[in-house]
């Protein structure tokens, strides 16, 4: 059995900053190591230690000058909405009927949908980012490629089939049996196998009928391990069209509650509008809020307020995602930068420990897999990623002026992008590496 050991500055999370303090959220070796055994994490500590205990032929890699942060989650992203990334002018129902509906229509080509799904995987990995919560198209074809491509890396991933049977293009409209029937031979095929994770996805409640969302909610009571993907609240022409189709519910989140589709490990995107009644009920419910601000500013859909949602007493579950392609970004500093903009416009700040939990330990105890993913704690998946702080000239003399490795997560989430990330590994085994400056 092969040993691995990996060395550099390592910082990973205990708990959440923003109830604990700075202090007691995280865990910071300086010059820490790493010993990774059949793909898990067996021992974190200083080097000094860590070494010492290696067995003779221990692989070591030395990251040394380099922090090592537990792999990114992504709880919310758009395989199939490459191409349409920084598409111009509109917002959310006119930007899908122009620009997505066109481009998810391509999938149901396997060789199509294989490649995206290659090339997305990469951008991931590019990005640090090593979990995501994955929306394929209506077709199921979208969704074999992608996991047969997840699979084949060996990654942690959450995906699923479209549900959507009105409001769409023909060719894009499954039909509520069909889109049920689909979506249970997909978890039958792909759930749980390897590190693969099923999503029921309705797309939202304007693309489903009352059937369609009650056979969803049927499907995700047949199989509660499973994940629920969807969008909620996301643009006022959007919730007042929710509003018309289903005037026998008082709201948004109601109409989902209603149909079994909140529940724990229901993830949906934006919230940017919901009252404190939806609030609560996502709280009790114990569904997520995945918070995309690149899209939210993006395509003007508004602001979300995280203290609004984490409020004392009724916190509601959080995540990070980049909604790519309402989102301008794979890079999670780029969203985390924005995110801090989002709250800086409405009068609070963002601190980057809160900002980073949220990307690791953070997203991985709202979907509740921190057994697995999210922190560097002996146990976990090895599923971490390799900053180099100081990638280009600018960030390099502006690191000079950090006094604390949390001033330079800040610095990183203001000017970093896919150039600091070294290496991303996962399962034990490195992935991605930058190519070597010119
Ligand atoms: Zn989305």
């Amino acid at each position: 059995m092969t040993v691995t050991a990996v060395r550099g500055a390592l910082l990973s999370f205990a708990d959440d900053p923003f109830l604990v303090g700075a202090e007691a959220s995280r865990h910071y070796w300086p010059d820490g190591g790493m010993v990774i055994e059949e793909g898990r994490i067996t021992s974190i500590g200083d080097w000094r230690d860590v070494s010492a205990t290696l067995p003779a032929g221990a692989q070591i890699t030395d990251y040394s000058g380099h922090l090592i942060l537990p792999g990114f989650i992504d709880a919310h992203v758009h395989y199939a909405q490459m191409e349409v990334i920084a598409a111009f002018g509109t917002q959310l129902l006119e930007w899908l009927e122009k620009y997505t509906f066109p481009a998810e229509q391509k999938f149901s080509d396997p060789a199509h949908a294989r490649l995206i799904a290659e090339l997305f995987l990469g951008q991931l990995l590019e990005n640090g980012v090593t979990t995501a919560g994955v929306f394929c198209t209506s077709s199921p074809v979208s969704v074999d490629q992608f996991f047969a491509a997840a699979d084949g890396l060996g990654l942690r991933m959450i995906a699923g089939k479209v549900l959507m049977d009105r409001n769409a293009p023909a060719s894009l409209r499954d039909t509520a049996q069909g889109g049920y029937d689909e979506s249970k031979a997909l978890i039958d095929r792909w759930h749980g196998k390897g590190r693969l994770l099923y999503g029921i996805t309705p797309r939202f409640a304007i693309t489903s009928t009352e059937e369609q969302l009650e056979l969803a909610g049927a499907l995700a009571r047949e199989a509660p391990d499973t994940f629920i993907q969807s969008h909620v609240s996301e643009n006022r022409a959007e919730i007042e069209t929710v509003r018309r189709l289903f005037p026998q519910h008082r709201s948004y989140t109601e109409v989902y509650a209603h149909y079994g589709l909140l529940r724990e490990r229901a993830v949906y995107a934006h919230g940017v509008w919901l009252d404190e009644e939806e609030l609560r009920q996502f709280h009790e419910a114990g569904a997520i809020i995945a918070h995309c601000p690149t899209s939210n500013t993006f395509i003007g859909s508004g602001l979300l307020d995280l203290n609004a949602v984490q409020k004392a007493g009724r916190p509601v579950k959080l995540a990070i995602g980049t909604d790519v392609g309402g989102g301008t970004s794979f890079s999670i500093f780029k969203t985390l930068g924005e995110s801090y903009k989002v709250m800086q416009l409405q009068g609070h700040v963002l601190s980057a420990l809160r900002a980073f939990y949220l990307a690791t330990l953070g997203g991985a105890r709202a979907l509740g897999l921190e057994a697995d993913i999210g922190s560097l704690d002996a146990g976990s998946e090895a599923d971490f990623c390799v900053i180099d702080p100081g990638a280009t000239p600018l960030m390099k003399f502006r690191m000079e002026q950090c006094e604390s490795v949390e001033d330079q997560l800040f610095v990183l989430m203001t000017l970093g992008d896919e150039r600091n990330v070294v290496a991303t590994w996962a399962g034990g085994r490195c992935l991605h590496q930058r190519p070597a400056a010119a």
